[in-house]
């Protein structure tokens, strides 16, 4: 009866430092098919387990500045110091292949994609609590005492960007925040303006047909019983 989009959605996944983003996208990703992590450039260091190539591309200064002179970033900020970015070459084949994409980014990135392509989705994530917060920051062990102070002053000023976002998902629970953000996903998809094609008959002359249908099957039930 009708024809959806069958493009997968972009979706941005934005919050504070240590709130669980990288965690939630983790369980989201186990728990669900057709879905590609678009896996982003940075300048900082790798932290704790962090591998090339899974969690970022770790570039040096000058790697990433001629990878921004080539035009190779859909867009790129500098966050605590460092440059990060996300490399646009393979989103769109994502994409057009139906599956959803999701970026994990910084507000400064999630509002430049906003301005180029309006039809994104954006999810915020927000701890219950800034006390949890911090403890996870300092649980996290990938910092520094002052980088974990410089990333927590910054949640300040970041959790104000909140209402320029469609969704907003505390995580208290892991599994609590990853079954809302594979919800919205779900939700999403069946949005009316995601219909591409309506096939309807007229709704009375189909009615019509299927009237007679059955009256059909009635009269030749009737022969049979005579
Ligand atoms: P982000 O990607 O937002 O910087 P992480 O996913 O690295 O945050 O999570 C920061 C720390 O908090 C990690 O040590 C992670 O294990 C922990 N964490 C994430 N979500 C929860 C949660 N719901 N409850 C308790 N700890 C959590
Ligand atoms: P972290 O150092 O904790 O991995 O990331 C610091 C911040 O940079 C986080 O808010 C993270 O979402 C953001 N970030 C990661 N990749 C990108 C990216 O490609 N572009 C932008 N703008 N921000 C990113």
């Amino acid at each position: 009866m009708i024809k959806t989009k069958s493009q997968g959605i972009l979706t941005v996944i934005s919050g504070p430092s240590g709130c669980g983003k990288d965690t939630i996208v983790k369980k989201v990703l186990e728990d669900t098919k057709d879905i590609w992590l678009c896996v982003s450039c940075t300048t900082r260091p790798p932290r704790g387990k962090e591998e090339n190539g899974k969690d970022y591309f770790f570039l040096s200064t000058e790697e990433f500045e001629e990878k921004i002179k080539n035009d190779d970033f859909l867009e790129y900020a500098k966050y605590a110091g460092n440059y990060y970015g996300t490399p646009k070459s393979e989103i769109q084949k994502h994409l057009d292949k139906g599956e959803n994409v999701i970026l994990v980014i910084d507000i400064q990135g999630a509002l430049n994609i906003k301005e180029m392509l309006p039809d994104t989705l954006f999810i915020f994530i927000l701890p219950p609590t800034m006390r949890e917060l911090k403890k996870r920051l300092e649980g996290r062990h990938t910092e520094t005492h002052e980088k974990v102070i410089e990333r927590f002053k910054k949640a300040y000023e970041e959790i104000n960007e909140v209402t320029k976002y469609n969704y907003v998902v505390i995580n208290d629970k892991v599994e609590n925040a990853a079954l809302k953000v594979k919800s919205i996903l779900i939700a999403e998809h069946s949005r009316v303006d995601r219909i591409e094609q309506v096939f309807l008959n007229n709704p009375e002359e189909e009615m019509h047909e299927i009237l007679l249908e059955d009256e059909k099957r009635f009269d030749n039930e009737k022969q049979e019983i005579k």
